[in-house]
Protein backbone atom coordinates (compact mmCIF):
# COMPACT_ATOMS: atom_id res chain seq x y z
CA UNK A 1 0.00 0.00 0.00
CA UNK A 2 1.36 3.73 -0.84
CA UNK A 3 -0.20 6.31 0.89
CA UNK A 4 -0.22 10.26 -0.81
CA UNK A 5 -0.49 13.15 0.96
CA UNK A 6 0.32 17.17 1.06
CA UNK A 7 0.96 17.41 4.83
CA UNK A 8 4.11 17.83 5.41
CA UNK A 9 5.63 14.52 6.71
CA UNK A 10 8.49 13.96 9.81
CA UNK A 11 8.45 10.52 11.60
CA UNK A 12 9.69 12.36 14.63
CA UNK A 13 9.71 15.61 16.60
CA UNK A 14 14.02 15.74 16.13
CA UNK A 15 13.56 15.09 12.19
CA UNK A 16 13.19 18.10 10.13
CA UNK A 17 10.89 16.38 7.16
CA UNK A 18 11.12 13.50 5.42
CA UNK A 19 10.25 13.62 1.36
CA UNK A 20 8.86 10.09 1.70
CA UNK A 21 9.13 6.90 3.99
CA UNK A 22 8.46 3.06 3.38
CA UNK A 23 8.66 -0.37 4.97
CA UNK A 24 10.87 -2.84 3.77
CA UNK A 25 9.11 -5.47 5.56
CA UNK A 26 5.64 -4.46 5.82
CA UNK A 27 5.75 -3.22 1.95
CA UNK A 28 4.21 -0.16 2.76
CA UNK A 29 5.08 3.44 1.70
CA UNK A 30 3.71 7.14 2.50
CA UNK A 31 5.12 10.00 0.65
CA UNK A 32 4.24 13.85 0.50
CA UNK A 33 3.75 16.25 -2.29
CA UNK A 34 4.18 19.35 -0.20
CA UNK A 35 7.38 20.32 0.02
CA UNK A 36 7.80 19.82 -3.94
CA UNK A 37 5.37 22.88 -4.36
CA UNK A 38 7.13 26.29 -4.14
CA UNK A 39 3.95 28.02 -2.68
CA UNK A 40 4.78 25.34 0.53
CA UNK A 41 7.81 27.93 0.89
CA UNK A 42 6.10 30.88 0.76
CA UNK A 43 7.73 31.53 -2.86
CA UNK A 44 5.73 32.72 -5.96
CA UNK A 45 5.01 29.22 -8.27
CA UNK A 46 6.67 29.01 -12.01
CA UNK A 47 4.22 28.88 -15.17
CA UNK A 48 5.75 25.18 -15.62
CA UNK A 49 5.14 24.25 -11.62
CA UNK A 50 2.73 21.68 -12.30
CA UNK A 51 5.08 19.91 -14.59
CA UNK A 52 8.02 20.34 -12.12
CA UNK A 53 5.57 18.92 -9.55
CA UNK A 54 4.63 15.69 -11.50
CA UNK A 55 8.08 14.98 -12.01
CA UNK A 56 9.12 15.27 -8.79
CA UNK A 57 6.26 13.41 -7.21
CA UNK A 58 6.66 10.06 -9.71
CA UNK A 59 10.17 9.95 -8.52
CA UNK A 60 9.62 9.60 -5.13
CA UNK A 61 6.83 7.34 -6.05
CA UNK A 62 8.69 5.62 -8.19
CA UNK A 63 11.99 5.75 -5.28
CA UNK A 64 9.14 4.00 -2.58
CA UNK A 65 7.55 1.63 -4.29
CA UNK A 66 11.81 0.58 -4.82
CA UNK A 67 11.84 0.39 -0.79
CA UNK A 68 8.36 -1.89 -0.97
CA UNK A 69 9.95 -4.02 -3.07
CA UNK A 70 13.11 -4.76 -0.73
CA UNK A 71 15.43 -2.25 -2.17
CA UNK A 72 18.28 -0.17 -0.24
CA UNK A 73 19.52 3.20 -1.35
CA UNK A 74 22.18 2.46 -3.86
CA UNK A 75 25.43 3.58 -3.91
CA UNK A 76 26.70 2.57 -7.04
CA UNK A 77 25.78 4.55 -9.56
CA UNK A 78 23.51 7.78 -10.30
CA UNK A 79 19.77 5.77 -9.77
CA UNK A 80 16.07 6.24 -8.85
CA UNK A 81 17.24 4.44 -5.74
CA UNK A 82 20.00 6.99 -4.40
CA UNK A 83 19.32 8.88 -0.75
CA UNK A 84 18.54 12.08 -0.77
CA UNK A 85 18.68 14.78 2.16
CA UNK A 86 17.22 18.09 0.33
CA UNK A 87 15.46 18.70 -2.65
CA UNK A 88 18.16 19.30 -4.72
CA UNK A 89 19.85 15.81 -4.56
CA UNK A 90 16.12 14.46 -4.84
CA UNK A 91 16.32 16.71 -8.33
CA UNK A 92 19.31 14.97 -9.20
CA UNK A 93 18.44 11.95 -9.22
CA UNK A 94 16.99 10.10 -12.48
CA UNK A 95 13.54 8.14 -12.81
CA UNK A 96 15.34 4.78 -13.73
CA UNK A 97 17.53 2.29 -11.83
CA UNK A 98 20.68 1.81 -12.46
CA UNK A 99 22.16 -1.73 -13.57
CA UNK A 100 23.06 -2.94 -10.19
CA UNK A 101 19.04 -2.65 -8.49
CA UNK A 102 17.05 -4.79 -10.48
CA UNK A 103 19.72 -8.16 -9.91
CA UNK A 104 19.30 -6.81 -6.01
CA UNK A 105 15.17 -7.21 -6.22
CA UNK A 106 15.96 -10.88 -8.03
CA UNK A 107 18.09 -11.73 -5.51
CA UNK A 108 15.64 -10.32 -2.80
CA UNK A 109 12.46 -12.15 -4.18
CA UNK A 110 14.85 -15.26 -4.12
CA UNK A 111 15.63 -15.03 -0.53
CA UNK A 112 11.65 -14.18 0.29
CA UNK A 113 10.24 -16.46 -1.82
CA UNK A 114 12.65 -19.48 -2.57
CA UNK A 115 12.85 -19.59 -6.06
CA UNK A 116 13.68 -17.28 -8.81
CA UNK A 117 11.72 -14.50 -10.32
CA UNK A 118 9.44 -15.86 -13.01
CA UNK A 119 10.42 -15.53 -16.38
CA UNK A 120 8.84 -12.88 -18.26
CA UNK A 121 6.43 -14.08 -20.93
CA UNK A 122 7.24 -12.81 -24.53
CA UNK A 123 4.96 -13.04 -27.13
CA UNK A 124 5.97 -14.14 -30.52
CA UNK A 125 3.49 -12.11 -33.07
CA UNK A 126 5.43 -14.19 -35.94
CA UNK A 127 4.36 -17.10 -34.74
CA UNK A 128 1.00 -16.86 -35.96
CA UNK A 129 1.46 -16.33 -39.10
CA UNK A 130 4.09 -19.19 -39.67
CA UNK A 131 2.37 -23.18 -40.41
ZN1 LIG B 1 14.78 6.09 0.13
ZN1 LIG C 1 20.88 1.53 -8.17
Amino acid sequence: MLAITMTDLYPEPSWNFVFGQASLRERVGVYSFARYDSAFYGEARDRDYETLLLRRSCKVLAHETGHMFGLAHCIYFNCLMNGSNHLAESDRRPLHLCPVCPAQTAMEYRLRCGRALPRARTRHPRRGFRR
